[in-house]
């Protein structure tokens, strides 16, 4: 027992019961100002580090000479220095795919919730505002039959699509970096470049990775393409939207409303003017929160941390070629 992992958040007891069987392993529930130093302390010792929103910078990467893997608890990654940790042998292992069908059913709650005006519906009624009949103006949007614009047509992306082609009849475009013939087969999916996209969904979904190409890939100029009437929906990460130029777009009827899980800043300011639109539904980033997905995660995360520490090859890593190099 003589490697040492430092964990961080999301790991419950039995998930931390696993790794003491083997390593030494220090907790930190939370990070902040008033545990910076032991947190620092920890990793000079670390050979693992495991958890959910990690942050990491090369200035704590050079206080940490013995780490060798850091397990994050979800698909994304941007938050971390990828190059960074390539360039010095730190293999980096993510959670992908037991994700993926809870994140899809994030998205398309969201489109539901907007199209349909669920949220400011159901608030009216528990206010004891429902005098009447539902006229016009409250009227939502239907879903079936529509177009559904996916950005990013990955394993997200694709279940959100199979659920509006499979489910709703809806027709899909995607955007993506590659094509997708199997889910054009699959779907009826026809890919297409992004202005026609926006131009023709009714919902344009992104479920893009956040990186320096997708870094406010949606702003000013895509909401003047898109429809009066279309709604974004954002299960990704928030600094793909430039958020000021969405409030704009939302404030002069360029869009008919937004769905989202994420924002540019997290947790989203309580002075947001998002806040304050009926015609946008905001979540507090709980894509993936479910209890048996983040179980799931969580156990993923374990189990590769606990392989890669071991020497064998991970259940799902980002940078693979540090393994390779070592095998
Ligand atoms: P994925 O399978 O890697 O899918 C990403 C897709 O985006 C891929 O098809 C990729 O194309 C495409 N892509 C990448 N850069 C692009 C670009 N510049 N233009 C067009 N397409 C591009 O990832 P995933 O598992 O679906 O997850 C996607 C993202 O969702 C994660 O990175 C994470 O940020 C976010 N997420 C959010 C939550 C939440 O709680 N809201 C939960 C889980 C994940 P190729 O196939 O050609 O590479």
């Amino acid at each position: 027992m003589n490697k040492r992992v430092v964990a961080v958040r999301r790991l419950d007891e039995n998930h931390l019961a696993q790794l003491r069987q083997l390593f030494h392993v220090d907790c930190f529930d939370s990070l902040g100002p008033d545990n910076e130093q032991a947190y620092i302390q920890a990793m000079r010792r670390a050979h693992g580090l495991i958890g959910g929103k990690l942050t990491i910078n090369r200035q704590l990467l050079d206080e940490s000479p013995h780490l060798k893997v850091i397990s994050t608890i979800s698909v994304g990654y941007d938050n971390l220095p990828l190059d960074e940790l390539t360039q010095r042998g730190i293999l980096l292992c993510n959670t992908p795919d037991v994700l993926t069908e809870t994140t899809a059913d994030t998205g398309f709650a969201l489109i539901m919730a907007t199209a349909r005006r669920v949220v400011e519906l159901a608030e009216l009624v528990k206010q004891g505002n429902w005098l009447g009949h539902i006229d016009k103006p409250l009227f939502g949007l239907d879903v079936h039959g529509k177009v559904l614009g996916i950005i990013g047509m990955g394993r997200i992306g694709a279940a959100v699509a199979r659920r509006g082609a499979l489910g709703f009849g809806m027709r899909v475009r995607y955007s993506n970096s590659s094509p997708k013939p199997a889910l054009e087969t699959e779907l009826g999916a026809q890919r297409c470049d992004m202005d026609e996209l926006l131009a023709q969904s009714d919902f344009v979904c992104i479920s893009v990775p956040l990186t320096t190409e997708t870094h406010q890939l949606i702003g000013a100029e895509a909401f003047r393409k898109m429809k009066s009437s279309a709604i974004l929906i954002n299960i990704s990460r928030g600094k793909v939207v430039d958020e000021a130029a969405l409030i704009d777009a939302l404030n002069e009827g360029q869009i008919g409303g937004a769905g989202l899980d994420v924002f540019e800043e997290e947790p989203v300011s309580r002075d947001s003017p998002l806040l304050q639109m009926t015609n946008v539904v905001a979540l507090p980033h709980i894509g993936s929160a479910t209890h048996e997905t983040r179980a799931a995660m969580a156990q993923l995360a374990v189990d590769n941390l606990i392989l890669a520490l071991q020497g064998e090859w991970p259940k799902s890593a980002v940078n693979e070629q540090v393994l390779a190099a070592k095998h």
